[in-house]
């Protein structure tokens, strides 16, 4: 399958992603299925209940609380999920899945994101570096759950463009994104 964005969405995931760092961001993604491609329609910035460990404990028995490492994990609050779900039902969209960022780190899921995936829905992950949105890439875990798959991105709706960088055209693996600089605030 293929996710459809535009450069808005985006640009609104670069920007939490941003806003967040130097801890990791997430969100849901919201849309519709349309033959062979997912269409996002709609990106829901979801609090990191990782940043908040006590509420964190409530959710999940944490190996570890107090060294528990938020900026290598996402964790979306199951009332946040459901209430995102149900508003967007009510409006013809479903989850298409989700995106995180990783600061410091490449746009590479983790163990702890494979372990935590479930098949055919989209993980976007874009990497932060020093506090600036750098890769974007889409994943999805394979039907048997052992391995992630690049998922073609493509990006419609050309420009305008925040201060980072802008992904043009079709891509389906990192080292063939094409970015462009944009050309304000660069
Ligand atoms: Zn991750």
């Amino acid at each position: 399958m293929t996710l459809n964005v535009s450069t808005s969405q985006l640009q609104a995931i670069h920007y939490h992603a941003e806003a967040d760092y130097p801890a990791e961001c997430c969100g849901i993604l919201l849309g519709r299925v349309d033959g062979d491609s997912k269409e996002l329609a709609e990106v829901a910035p979801v609090p990191n209940l990782r940043l908040d460990p006590a509420r964190a404990q409530q959710v999940i028995a944490l190996e570890d609380p107090g060294r528990e490492s938020e900026r290598n994990r996402f964790l979306i609050d199951p009332k946040e999920q459901l209430r995102v779900e149900k508003d967007a039902r009510v409006r013809g969209l479903a989850v298409l899945g989700y995106y995180h960022s990783h600061p410091d780190h490449p746009a590479r899921p983790s163990n702890y994101d494979r372990e935590h995936a479930w098949p055919w829905y989209s993980y976007i992950i874009v990497s932060v570096e020093a506090g600036k949105a750098r890769d974007t890439q889409s994943w999805v875990l394979s039907d048997d759950r052992v391995e992630f798959n690049a998922e073609v991105l493509e990006v419609t709706g050309e420009t305008q463009v925040d201060g980072g960088r802008t992904m043009i055209g079709k891509t389906d693996a990192m080292p063939n994104y094409e970015y462009r600089a944009s050309n304000t605030q660069d």
